[in-house]
């Protein structure tokens, strides 16, 4: 942090509908420290994407992996564009460089519905959804360092990673997480055991790790019955810690009972680094059209707060990542701003503006 109380964040615009949603929410960030006070923001454009990739023939200039790694904290709206791919038929995505690099294991995606927003479950205690999965971020079947291989038209493999330090660190964070939400204090493990002896390595390392956390309750479920338990009774969960993988769609499914994944919004959390963006990616399709729903950056930028407020014990900080909380919640409460996931037309300007003036009435 600089020091006049001066956050430095690099900001990643990427591709598709992030250039739409980027501005409102960094408008949204200025306008609550003003409101609050006691800290600022200097902002780092910093460019990096699918579209770089395609005029410059790099995704991620060293420009801007130098301002990510000097910065305080990175928010990122989205990247990739599908039609953008290396030589072996991948997409460019330098999202997942900038978590392997910046060693950002634990992907933390919040699944809690908006109160105004019209519920996808029709069971009543659909209310009380308030749960986060934790996509390890790093390893699993995304492993840098065990990339695919295809034999040209015989076969293919991936290899999935699961190692000690990683899962370590990860099952802590986790466990230390739920203590923190003070609910339900309950860690669940989401895995194959059954059938994955790479599974079997990470439930033992997971029971090893979470017995040291007395007041955390630790449990288990294979991946296949979870994707059951987030639809059937998703309030009986707490936290839920998964493979890369099984995170990347497990998390989409928790968007989609919170409205749409412009609702959802998450945050890559390694030891001394951390890039927070919401869950979705550059959506082609509405791309260009205003339609982007902003909330899931703006309530990014919130988790953001948040973190850079534990991390320099900066109250101010935790007061502002509440106010635009609230006002993200009173935008939303009257349950007439309804964005294109669930059939309305409210798009990006209208979700703005109405954050902007429920901040502007928030008791902070
Ligand atoms: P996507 O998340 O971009 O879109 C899936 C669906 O959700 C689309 O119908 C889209 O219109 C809708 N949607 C997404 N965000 C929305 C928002 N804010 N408001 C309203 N509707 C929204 O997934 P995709 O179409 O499978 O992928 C598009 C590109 O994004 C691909 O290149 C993919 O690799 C990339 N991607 C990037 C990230 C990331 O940057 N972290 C994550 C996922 C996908």
């Amino acid at each position: 942090m600089k020091s006049n109380n001066t956050f430095r964040i690099a900001l990643f615009p990427g591709d598709g509908i992030g250039e739409e949603i980027t501005e409102p929410t960094r408008l949204l960030m200025d306008e609550v420290a003003s409101r609050i006070g006691g800290f600022a923001f200097d902002w780092e454009p910093c460019e990096a994407g699918a579209g770089y990739y395609r005029k410059h023939g790099t995704a991620l200039p060293e420009q801007s992996m130098k301002a990510a790694r000097e910065a305080d904290a990175i928010l990122l709206a989205a990247m990739g564009l599908p039609d953008v791919r290396s030589p072996d038929g991948r997409e460019i995505a330098p999202q997942l460089d900038l978590r392997f690099d910046l060693d950002l294991y634990a992907g933390v995606r919040p699944v809690k519905p908006l109160p105004g927003v019209r519920p996808i479950l029709a069971d009543p205690r659909a209310h009380d959804i308030d749960y986060v999965i934790i996509r390890e971020s790093t390893e699993g079947l995304f492993a840098p360092q065990a990339p695919g291989t295809r034999d040209g038209d015989a076969e293919a493999r991936e290899t999935m990673v699961i190692t000690r330090p990683t899962c370590e660190k990860l099952f802590d964070f986790a466990c230390r997480l739920a203590g923190q939400r003070g609910g339900q204090r309950k860690v669940t493990s989401v895995d194959k055991s059954n059938v994955f002896p790479a599974f079997g390595f990470w439930r033992d390392i997971f029971y090893e790790r979470t017995a040291a956390f007395t007041d955390v309750k630790a449990d288990h479920c294979y991946v296949d019955a979870f994707a059951m338990v987030m639809v059937q009774k998703p309030w009986t969960i707490d936290v839920a810690v998964t493979e890369n993988m099984f995170g990347d769609i497990l998390s989409d499914l928790g968007a989609a009972l919170m409205g749409g994944l412009g609702y959802a919004p998450s945050a890559d959390i390694g030891n001394d680094h951390a890039v927070f963006q919401p869950c979705h990616g550059s959506a082609p399709d509405i791309a260009g059209k205003g339609l982007a729903n902003p909330t899931a950056m703006i309530l990014s930028a919130a988790m953001m707060l948040e973190w850079l407020g534990a991390r320099h014990n900066a109250t101010d900080t935790m007061r502002a990542a509440s106010a635009l909380r609230q006002a993200v919640d009173d935008a939303f409460s009257g349950g007439e701003l309804v964005t294109c996931e669930l059939g309305g037309k409210a798009g990006t300007s209208a979700v703005f503006e109405a954050v902007r003036s429920s901040l502007a009435k928030v008791d902070a």
